[in-house]
């Protein structure tokens, strides 16, 4: 069984109603984690931490990185492999270290940090892809097939070719809605709720969960479920996250 958990929902800072953007996935043998937000916090209660853990980060702006600083804050009995999205190894390794927090090398528990490039070179308990998407800083998708379901993630980028490919057929498309649907035109580095819908249409995605909802723009469930309406319109089973949603695959 592969459970996939919405630890935070929100772009770009917390709101009483998200947290900055988290996925969790467990099996029966291993555990992966999307991004960084602060919703990693929530994995304390929840995560098995005697499996494996695999942290993907997709790049390297704070809202997907903030929660690295509370690592300390969990006790994994593995070591914990962190997959640095493209162009950003030296970038990450930096962050994990004074003066913005505990130095990776000094938990009680080992860190490995492995570069999206050489994920080839590594073993996984699982199948991985990563591509390069569009976004103002280097930002990296994932495609994990797991035990035969394939999850994409695809996050902070505009409606894009590797995006496509990386959803193609997707048991679970995981994707954005930073902008709101007035937002119109070539927008750069998001999509709003109906990009994001053309893009599950057009790669056949079997599920599609929008999340990375901006702070800002979507202040209220109410404003995200309203936007998501219109995604609606051209993906009907694209369903609106929120932090502590579960989907079972
Ligand atoms: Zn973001
Ligand atoms: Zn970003």
């Amino acid at each position: 069984m592969i459970k996939v958990t919405l630890l935070g929902t929100n772009g770009w800072f917390d709101t009483p109603i998200g947290s900055t953007t988290c996925t969790l996935v467990q099996t029966d043998n291993f555990v992966v984690i999307l991004d960084s937000g602060y919703g990693i916090y929530k994995i304390k209660e929840i995560v098995d931490f005697d499996k494996p853990v695999y942290l993907f980060i997709t790049h390297l702006h704070l809202d997907h990185v903030i929660g690295l600083h509370v690592l300390d804050y969990f006790e994994f009995k593995q070591p914990l492999r962190i997959i640095a999205p493209l162009e950003s190894t030296e970038a990450l390794k930096a962050l994990l270290k004074p003066p913005y927090t505990t130095d990776y090398t000094a938990h009680p528990y080992e860190v490995e940090i492995i570069s999206a490039e050489d994920l080839a070179q590594h073993q996984f308990p699982f199948e991985v892809e990563a591509l390069p998407l569009e976004h103002v800083v280097p930002d990296t998708g994932y495609r994990l097939t797991i035990d035969e379901k394939v999850i994409a993630f695809v996050l902070d980028t505009s409606y894009c070719e590797n995006a496509v490919k990386l959803a193609r057929g997707a048991d679970l498309l995981i994707t954005e809605s930073g902008f709101l649907p007035e937002k119109t035109g070539k927008l750069f580095g998001h999509m709003n709720p109906v990009q994001a819908a053309t893009l599950a249409k057009e790669a056949g995605a079997k599920q599609t969960l929008l999340i990375h909802f901006g702070g800002n723009a979507y202040s209220t469930i109410h404003r995200r479920s309203t936007a998501v309406a219109t995604g609606r319109e051209i993906c009907p089973s694209m369903v609106m996250g929120l932090d502590g949603m579960e989907v079972i695959l």
